[in-house]
């Protein structure tokens, strides 16, 4: 779907962008990390051609980028930034509706899918379509730039640092709804964060940046497993990382197949390994019931098989 072949930019002598290869195949959550600097932002900004490379191309479903002309190629990518950038003068059914009016979608279809997106963000149509941007909190109207982002279903979304600035609870519960949206819709989404945890609790497939190179990639669990390398676990913090890589992990994947016992505390389906301890350490347990989730089944987890993973 998106794919970097051998992409560079320079800016004077210095490479923000150093050589990156990279596929992020049709429907995932690929979360670019690394410390800022590392070259995140330039490398997203690339595939709307907000930058443009200095060696290597950008494909967006085969096709170089370099050869659409931006105003179309923006038009089919989503983009969601910290600042948001709504229009503080335009009611938010105004700013969902940018794009669509751009695209001369008739006024009946523009309100349907203004109050549809409304929905799908969490935000109650009637309460919020004619609130000016000022009349927002900081997550609401994250709510409100992803829905304009959405407004014209583009088959890409490219967030750079959407949540950075929420508090820790807004900001969790956005990272839900953001995965959620990503599994009902099924959008590559193209994420960037310098967050640890931001990264583990959305990506499923992470890519490590450092000084503009790619230094890792893959599944979450697998580059937690790459001890080998030095600077993913310095980002990680050494001292975390056993931490971290429990949350990759889900419950069922160390859960007894036994029947729980009725009065044990209940992980919540989907929960990861790192869930579960936190759960545990917080009711001074040291054993949960998990429930059964897709191919998992369900059964009892224990504070010392827990330990031994980690
Ligand atoms: P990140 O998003 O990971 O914080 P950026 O991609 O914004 O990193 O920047 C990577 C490097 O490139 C930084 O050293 C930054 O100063 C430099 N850089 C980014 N954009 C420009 C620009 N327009 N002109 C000059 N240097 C830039
Ligand atoms: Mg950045």
């Amino acid at each position: 779907m998106i794919r970097f072949e051998g992409v560079t930019r320079r800016y004077g002598e210095r490479a923000a962008v150093d050589h990156v290869t990279l596929e992020v195949a049709e429907g995932r959550l690929c979360v670019l990390l690394g410390e800022s600097g590392s070259g995140k932002s330039t490398l997203l900004r690339m595939v709307n051609r907000l930058a443009e490379p200095s060696a290597g191309r950008v494909l967006l479903r085969g096709r170089d980028v370099a050869g659409i002309e931006p105003e179309t190629l923006r038009r089919g990518i989503g983009y969601v930034i910290q600042s948001v950038g709504l229009f503080s003068h335009w009611q938010v059914a105004e700013n969902i509706a940018t794009v669509p009016r751009l695209l001369g979608w008739e006024a009946g279809r523009i309100a349907a899918r203004v109050d549809a997106l409304l929905a799908l963000v969490g935000l109650d149509p009637a309460r919020f379509r004619d609130r000016y941007p000022h009349e927002l909190s900081g997550g609401q109207a994250q709510r409100v730039g992803l829905a304009r982002a959405l407004a014209a279903d583009p088959p890409v979304l490219l967030m750079d640092e959407p949540f950075s600035a929420l508090d820790p609870g807004t900001r969790r519960d956005l990272q839900r709804e953001l995965r959620r949206i990503h599994g009902e819709t099924g959008k590559t989404i193209l994420f960037v964060t310098h967050d640890v945890e931001e990264a583990l609790a959305l990506a499923d497939l992470l890519a490590v940046l450092e000084d503009g190179r790619l230094i890792a990639q893959g599944r979450p669990a697998q580059v937690m497993e790459q001890d080998g390398e030095r600077s993913v676990r310095r980002l990680f913090g050494e001292e975390s990382m056993a931490f971290h890589r429990l949350a990759t992990l889900p419950a069922q994947a160390l859960a007894q197949p036994e029947d729980a016992e009725d009065d044990l505390p209940v992980l919540p389906a989907g929960a990861s390994l790192k869930q579960a301890l936190l759960l545990m350490l917080e009711l001074g347990a040291d054993r949960v019931a998990v429930l059964p989730d897709g191919p998992h089944g369900g059964g009892t987890l224990y504070w010392a098989d827990l330990v031994r993973a980690a």
